[in-house]
């Protein structure tokens, strides 16, 4: 089964987030296990203080790497990147890591992998964390969020509806945006008309072989004009 372990200082904010929708779905039948762990468990200090000034002077603080290498070595059994058990991953969220895209969500979801993702906080993580221990640095787009939590719940949610099983019968990650290299096509429901705006005939016809050309043909021309950046990949 896929493993999230999530160290963070913040464990309350993925209670209810991973407590609905598909990735609920998928915890119950057991597709994957999410669990929070609260980074101050790994102090030693009677305060449980989990950051310090920067050196070098500056504003704000910074995550010591103390109680992140334990927890990682409580979780894994390894306190460096290179002892890691196979099919462990160790994900730093970071503004400066590799943007997060579909390709790493599929990689991400091998079934059997364990997964654990160190959200960051404040001005951020002591480097040796990134330079010891993380196998992946990742960053959920180019902006500067204030943790790493949000970020977390992103990859979680991608990475977990990729699961086989995961989506119901209803829905396929196969035809999705982004599964194809396309983004997916346009949908439409009822009423087949909606104040004057229709439904394009093609798709009311019951032919599939024609929904099918239609549905290839909308998407390649909504990716040009929307991302044409994901054609010339
Ligand atoms: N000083 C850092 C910098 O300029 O790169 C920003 C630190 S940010 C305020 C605090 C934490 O939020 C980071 O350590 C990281 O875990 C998380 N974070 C911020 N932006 C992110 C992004 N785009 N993707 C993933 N995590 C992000």
């Amino acid at each position: 089964m896929l493993r999230f372990d999530i160290i963070t200082i913040f464990p309350e904010f993925f209670r209810e987030a991973i407590d609905c929708g598909i990735v609920r779905r998928a915890r119950n039948a057991g597709l994957v296990e999410i669990i929070a762990h609260d980074l101050r468990q790994w102090t030693t200090d009677k305060h449980h203080v989990v950051d310090d000034r920067p050196f070098g002077g500056g504003d704000g603080m910074v995550l010591k790497p103390e109680p992140i290498f334990a927890g990682v070595e409580a979780l894994t059994g390894a306190a460096r990147r290179e002892d890691l058990p196979p099919n462990t991953r160790v994900v730093l969220l970071s503004a400066q890591g590799e943007v997060f895209a579909q390709a790493l969500a599929k990689d991400l979801s091998q079934s059997d992998s364990r997964i654990v993702l160190l959200c960051g906080r404040y001005e951020g993580v002591d480097e040796r964390v990134a330079d010891a221990l993380v196998t992946d640095e990742v960053s959920i787009g180019d902006y500067v969020l204030s943790g790493g939590e949000p970020a977390a719940m992103v990859i979680i949610d991608a990475v977990v509806r990729l699961l086989p099983g995961a989506l119901g019968s209803e829905t396929s990650a196969v035809n999705e945006s982004f599964s194809e290299g396309l983004l997916d096509y346009p949908q439409y429901t009822r009423p087949p008309d909606f104040r004057g705006m229709r439904v394009p005939e093609t798709l009311l016809s019951g032919n599939h072989a024609e929904i099918a050309r239609w549905r290839k043909e909308a998407a390649l021309e909504k990716t040009r004009r929307k991302r044409p950046d994901l054609l010339n990949r």
